[in-house]
């Protein structure tokens, strides 16, 4: 009996600090999982909407690009901001109940576009990735190795883009429409998508210049989008005025950092939207925003950075 009172006795203290270590445990897992899903800076509201048609969501990486499509049970990412966005869109994409990426695209490899996508393809399970194969130098070399060795990691197939392809995800269609990779200048290198639920179009266009978007109208491919991703951040050196026609959006969406260096967007661009009679809406000044496209209706949701 003395024996087992002294085992008894040896046993309380190490019982307390696991006792204590795990009330500590807990609190900070339970601010670690609120933490995860979590949407920084993104209202509750959208919880109360959830159509059943296609979202895009422009999402506001400050001077980058990063947008979600989701469609049914599909999530496709095209680009992912700077590195540190990375975080903020792991936490919005588990926000919104997405646990795997069907497609994620890399649209170019420059670090305000595949910085995020090192820390989405760390964090999430990715079933393919859209890549551009172009060799062109770049000054972003360490973004380039990184987001590669992350992508070999995490196992995910990694499929060069080529004009033409298509993926059909829940009823929602990505075409690839542009895939050049041989230019000097990355920016022109862009893959361009075209995504397509019922009557809904939506281009996105990554950072192409003019020499790009002339191309894509000299081959003929059907550009005509509903919402246009205004190039490489509304520069005045993109959205020509042949390519807004070309595109006839109602609504173009730059996506941008209040203040840039850049001074994106242009203001010959936007003048140029603006005479094509074409709404503009930019996450530099509205933040976040989702397009929630169905029965041919597109309904814009802000997160309510600007009323
Ligand atoms: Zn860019």
């Amino acid at each position: 009996m003395p024996t087992r009172r002294s085992t008894a006795d040896k046993l309380k203290k190490p019982l307390l600090y696991l006792l204590v270590f795990l009330f500590l445990l807990s609190g900070t897992l339970y601010y670690y999982v609120k933490g995860e899903t979590d949407a920084p800076g993104f209202s509750d509201w959208v919880d109360e909407y959830t159509p059943d048609g296609m979202e895009v969501h422009f999402l506001d990486v400050g001077q980058g690009s990063s947008t979600l499509l989701l469609c049914g049970e599909s999530a496709v990412l095209v680009d992912g901001g700077e590195y540190e966005n990375g975080f903020d869109i792991v936490s919005y994409l588990k926000h919104h109940g997405v646990e795997k990426l069907d497609l994620l695209v890399a649209t170019h490899n420059h670090s305000d576009h595949i910085g995020g996508l090192i820390v989405v393809l760390q964090k999430m399970t990715v079933n393919e990735v859209l890549l551009n194969g172009s060799t062109a130098e770049t000054t972003d070399t360490q973004s380039e190795n990184e987001f590669t060795s992350r992508l070999l990691f995490n196992g995910a197939i990694a499929t060069t883009a080529e004009a033409e392809m298509v993926y059909e995800f829940s009823g929602m269609q990505i075409s690839v429409l542009q895939a050049n990779n041989d230019s000097a200048d990355e920016n022109e290198n862009s893959i361009v998508l075209r995504a397509d639920f019922e009557n809904t179009s939506v281009l996105l266009t990554g950072d192409i210049g003019n020499e790009t978007e002339n191309e894509l109208i000299n081959i003929g491919v059907n550009l005509d989008c509903d919402i246009l991703q205004a190039a490489h951040h509304g520069s005045n050196h993109s959205n020509s005025a042949d390519f807004i026609v070309q595109t006839s959006p109602s609504i173009a969406v730059i996506s941008c950092g209040e203040n840039n260096i850049y001074n994106h967007p242009g203001e010959d661009s936007l003048h140029r939207l603006r005479q094509a009679n074409t709404a503009v809406y930019r996450t530099d000044v509205m933040g976040t925003i989702v397009f929630a496209c169905n029965d041919n209706n597109i309904k814009i949701i802000s997160d309510g950075k600007e009323e």
